[in-house]
C-alpha cells in the first residue's frame, strides 16, 4: 500500500503483557497502521502476519538495570531512547565497590554471562570474614565477584553506556519522564517507598590495608540495626558503609557507622587512608516483585520493582537479570512475569522469609549464627549449609 507505514507498534507488545492469554491471537500477529498516529493511539488491524518495523523502546532511567535493557536491545539492533533525569550517569549512591554473591551452584558471572552481561570484574574475594561482636569466621573461596560503580572509565556505568551508545542506543540526560510513559521503567527506588538504607564513606587506598582479595562483614547492631556493615576493596578507594532495614534515616546511620571506625581492628584496616566520599544510598525491596512487575503495560525493572535481595541487599544480579529479561520479552514479545518466575523461582518468598528471621536478630543472634561456622570454613561446605537452612 503506497505511502502507508507498516509497523508494530510498541504498545502491542505492552498489550500483549497485559492481556494475552493463550489460545487467543498474540496482538505480536497483528500489522498496525502507524502513518502519522501518536504512539498510543495507533489503529490495530488483527490477523495479519507479523512482519514489521520495530518502534523504538522507551525506558526511563540509566541505573544498572536500565542501562542492561538498553545494552541487550541495541545489541539486538533494536532502537532505544533512554531518558535520565540526572545530567551524567553515576550510581544514586555515588561512586562505590559492589559485590555480586556467588552461593550458587551455577558461577554467577556464568549465570550473568546468559543475560547478556560480560563484564569481567576487577576483582575476586577469596576470603570473606564475618565478624560479630564474640565471632568471627573466614569463608574461604570465591564467594564474591567486585565491580566499580561510578563515573571513572573502569567503572560498571560507563562501560554499559558506552557499549550501548555504540550498539545505537540513545541517551537524554537531564530528561526526566513519567515511568508509565515508558516501556521499561528503571527508575530505582521510590523516592518515599525505598526501605533499606546504605551510609558511609569512601576510603583512600593509599595509606590503607585492604588487599583486594578481602572483604569484611561486622555485624553489630549498634553500628548496623538490623542489617550489616560491609568494608569491601576498590580500585583507588575503598567502600565502608552500613546496611541498615531498621534505620531508615542518613543521618542517623552514618552516626552509627562512625563506631565501626573506632573498632580496634577497623582502625587497622583504614590506617592512615583518608575519608575521600560519602556513600549514602536508598534501595527497595518488595516481598513478591514478580506479581506487580507489569504495571499498565510498563515493565518493572531492578529496584523500580523491588527486585532486591532481602537478606543482603545485593541488587546488583537482579538488576542485570530484570533489564535483561525485559529487554527479551519485549523482542520475544514473550511473557515478563514468566520469564521472572522461570528465571527466580522462590528465590524472593525465601530470602523474605530469611528477612523475617534477621529482623529480630540480637547480637547473641550474629554471635551463635558465625560462632556456628568455626574460624575457617570452604565456600563449598557453606553453601551446603545455607542449602540445608533453605536460603
Ligand atoms: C551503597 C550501596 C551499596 C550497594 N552495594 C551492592 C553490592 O555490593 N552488591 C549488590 O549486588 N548490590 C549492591 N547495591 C544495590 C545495587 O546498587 C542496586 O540494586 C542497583 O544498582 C539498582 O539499579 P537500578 O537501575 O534498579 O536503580 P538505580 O541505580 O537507582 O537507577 C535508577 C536511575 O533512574 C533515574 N530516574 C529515576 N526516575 C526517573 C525518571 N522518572 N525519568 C528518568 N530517569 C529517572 C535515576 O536518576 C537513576 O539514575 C548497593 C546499593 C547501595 C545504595
Amino acid at each position: 500500500m503506497p505511502g502507508e507505514v507498516r509497523e508494530v507498534v510498541w504498545s502491542a507488545f505492552k498489550m500483549e503483557q497485559a492481556i494475552y492469554k493463550p489460545g487467543f491471537p498474540s496482538p505480536l500477529q497483528w500489522t498496525v497502521r502507524a502513518e502519522s498516529e501518536p504512539r498510543r493511539r495507533n489503529l490495530f488491524c488483527p490477523g495479519t502476519v507479523f512482519d514489521a518495523v520495530v518502534e523504538k523502546v522507551r525506558i526511563a532511567g540509566a541505573g544498572l538495570a536500565g542501562l542492561t535493557a538498553a545494552y541487550v536491545l541495541s545489541k539486538a539492533n533494536r532502537p532505544v531512547e533512554v531518558y535520565e533525569k540526572k545530567s551524567r550517569l553515576l550510581p544514586s549512591s555515588g561512586p562505590h565497590t559492589e559485590g555480586i554473591r556467588n552461593y550458587r551452584e551455577r558461577d554467577v558471572l556464568e549465570e550473568l554471562n546468559s543475560f547478556g552481561f560480560d563484564l569481567p570484574p576487577f576483582s575476586t574475594v577469596l576470603a570473606t570474614i564475618r565478624v560479630s561482636p564474640r565471632a568471627r569466621n573466614v569463608i574461604r573461596g570465591p564467594a564474591h565477584y567486585l565491580f566499580m560503580r561510578g563515573r571513572e572509565d573502569h567503572t560498571v556505568d560507563q562501560i554499559l553506556f558506552r557499549r550501548a551508545q555504540a550498539a545505537g542506543a540513545r541517551f537524554h540526560f537531564d530528561e526526566e519522564i513519567d515511568p508509565a510513559d515508558a516501556d521499561i521503567a528503571a527508575t530505582g527506588p521510590p523516592r518515599d517507598g525505598y526501605n533499606i538504607l546504605g551510609a558511609g564513606y569512601s576510603i583512600s587506598e593509599a595509606g590503607s590495608d585492604l588487599p583486594r582479595d578481602t572483604a569484611y562483614a561486622l555485624f553489630d547492631n549498634e553500628v548496623a540495626p538490623g542489617g550489616y556493615f560491609a568494608i569491601t576493596p576498590g580500585i583507588g578507594f575503598h567502600s565502608m558503609y552500613s546496611v541498615s532495614w531498621s534505620e531508615l534515616d542518613f543521618d542517623r546511620l552514618l552516626a552509627r557507622t562512625e563506631k565501626a571506625f573506632d573498632l580496634p581492628w577497623i582502625r587497622e584496616i583504614v590506617g592512615s587512608g583518608k575519608r575521600v566520599g560519602r556513600i549514602l544510598g536508598r534501595a527497595y525491596v518488595a516481598p513478591d516483585p514478580i506479581s506487580g512487575a507489569v504495571r499498565d503495560g510498563t515493565l518493572l525493572v531492578g529496584e523500580a520493582g523491588g527486585f532486591q535481595d532481602a537478606v543482603a541487599g545485593f541488587g546488583f544480579r537482579y538488576s542485570v537479570i530484570t533489564g535483561s529479561l525485559a529487554a527479551r520479552s519485549l523482542m520475544e514479545g514473550s511473557d515478563y512475569r514468566a520469564l521472572l518466575r522461570d528465571t527466580f523461582g522462590l528465590e524472593f518468598q525465601q530470602a523474605s522469609a530469611m528477612r523475617e528471621k534477621m529482623n529480630h536478630a540480637t547480637n547473641d543472634d550474629y554471635d551463635r549464627m558465625i560462632g556456628a561456622l568455626g574460624p575457617e570454613i570452604s565456600l563449598k561446605e557453606y553453601m551446603k549449609r545455607r542449602e540445608a537452612r533453605g536460603f
